[in-house]
């Protein structure tokens, strides 16, 4: 069969600069799956506006009233050293783009942990579920080439087979009226721009608005 000309600048690329894992050399990934084990990825759900447990990962009663995110996941805490390092290398020189692919995966790894799986693990009831990337300004985009966020959405809806909606906060907003939608960003921070951007959503609409991110700083 032949190849198609992706793979085979991927083929060549992988003789002439063989990955190496990140963390420890190892050859063949990025991020081998010893290391990836280094990171334990959580079990447990917080609510995003406090660091009360949350059995279902949802918004707390008393953050309720301010809150406009209705509950967060997240797979490693930020303040992990390698975690910082991982992300630095992705989102910043050298723009690894590919480390998008592990850094999902513990996303996945922290969905499939939870003690109340998330509903969208079920084939069935995932059709009302859209993913949104949480956009960068132009002129970063130009710079380093890429949306971490969006790489991100991409992996998980390949993973997941939930669609990603890139446009839906700039021009599709329509698009989301009575979804659930999944905004996803690499790190979760108490100023994250998902919070605005929950706001928006809400304000169109959307049933319901989850953060989703590789780590809550
Ligand atoms: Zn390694
Ligand atoms: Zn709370």
């Amino acid at each position: 069969m032949e190849k198609p000309l992706a793979s085979i600048k991927e083929f060549l690329l992988d003789i002439l600069f063989p990955k190496s894992c990140l963390n420890c050399k190892e050859e063949g990934s990025y991020f081998c799956p010893d290391c990836q084990a280094l990171l334990e990825v959580s079990g447990k759900q917080f609510c995003p506006y406090c660091t009360r447990m949350s059995f279902d990962g949802k918004t707390c009663i008393s953050c309720q009233g301010k809150a406009k995110l209705d509950g967060l996941y997240f797979a490693v805490p930020y303040n992990h050293r390698l975690m910082k390092r991982l992300i630095s290398q992705f989102k910043y020189e050298p723009l690894i783009k590919e480390l998008a692919n592990p850094l999902a995966s513990l996303i996945i790894t922290h969905f499939q942990l939870l003690e109340k799986p998330p509903s969208f693990l079920e084939k069935e009831r995932r059709e009302e579920f859209y993913l949104i990337p949480i956009p960068c300004s132009k002129k970063v985009l130009k710079w380093r080439g890429f949306n971490p966020a969006e790489e991100i959405a991409k992996e998980l809806s390949s993973c997941l087979e939930i669609p990603v909606l890139s446009d839906a906060l700039s021009q599709n907003i329509k698009t989301i009226k009575g979804k659930k939608i999944l905004l996803v960003d690499d790190i979760y921070t108490d100023n994250s721009p998902m919070q605005e951007y929950a706001r928006i959503l809400k304000e169109a609409e959307a049933k319901e608005v989850w953060g989703v991110a590789i780590a809550r700083e």
